[in-house]
């Protein structure tokens, strides 16, 4: 049985003052149950003193970006260990918004996975595909294209300490949502493609949906059979909208 993950991803929003108002009533609000955990992903500066606050909670720390390189003269990066350093479990990496604006390759993104990995943190690897992409009939090529990447460079077996997120982007942040029928079909082919290089793993790595996922439409993409979580980005930042995503994964 996957544990389902509700993770906030923060990008550039939050300030001291308003991060604790969010953290503080995240944590004051977390339903009972333990077939969920929760996840907080805030800006770089902040990641030490909200890692202070989710401190002995059930709510975990996890940064949005990281370093492929371990230390040394690469000026506005944050190593890997660094981030260990100051309480990070997960990071995200492959993003959207740092392939398209950052320029960032699929290869870049597998050197940020292992990187991480080799940290002892775990990567939450974004794939998805954009709205032309879809139309053109080409996500599953394009989502096996920023997979295989990973799958070449780190190893299947690199997925046991790991999370995956689905991410149409088209999605995100826009208002649109991938139907729960639309997520569970990618989910299902990400799941089936592991599979094929090992079918043990692929059954427990958690595939998170991202995009435009709230408490209204988490019940039904929650339920999906392969879909093990989300990614959420706007709803995150309300300590109210947060928990009512973590209130649906409580009732899954
Ligand atoms: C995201 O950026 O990872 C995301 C899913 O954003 P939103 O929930 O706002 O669509």
């Amino acid at each position: 049985m996957r544990k389902i993950l509700i993770a906030g991803n923060w990008k550039m929003n939050g300030s001291t003052a308003a991060n604790e108002v969010l953290v503080s009533g995240i944590v004051a609000g977390v339903p009972e149950g333990d077939g969920f955990s929760l996840l907080v992903c805030p800006s770089f500066p902040y990641l030490a003193s909200v890692a202070g606050m989710v401190a002995g909670s059930k709510v975990a720390l996890g940064a949005q970006n990281v370093s492929e390189h371990a230390s040394g003269a690469f000026t506005g990066e944050t190593a890997p260990s660094m981030l260990k350093d100051v309480g990070c479990e997960f990071v995200i990496v492959g993003h959207s918004e740092r392939r398209a604006i950052y320029g960032e390759t699929s290869a870049d993104v597998a050197a940020k996975f292992q990187a991480a990995q080799a940290a002892g943190i775990t990567p939450i690897l974004c794939v998805g595909e954009t709205l032309e992409e879809r139309e053109a009939g080409a996500t599953e090529k394009v989502i096996d294209e920023q997979l295989d990447a990973v799958l070449d460079a780190a190893g299947a077996d690199s997925f046991a300490a790991a999370v995956i997120a689905y991410e149409p982007v088209w999605a995100i942040g826009t208002g649109m949502t991938a139907s729960p029928e639309q997520a569970q079909d990618v989910h299902k082919h990400i799941r089936a493609r592991l599979a094929t290089h090992n079918a043990e793993l692929a059954e427990k790595v958690q595939i998170l949906y991202g995009g435009s996922m709230k408490g209204e439409n988490a019940p039904g993409l929650l339920c999906m059979p392969d879909i093990d979580g989300g990614l959420i980005g706007g709803a995150s930042l309300k300590a109210s909208d947060f928990l009512a995503i973590a209130e649906a994964a409580a009732q899954n």
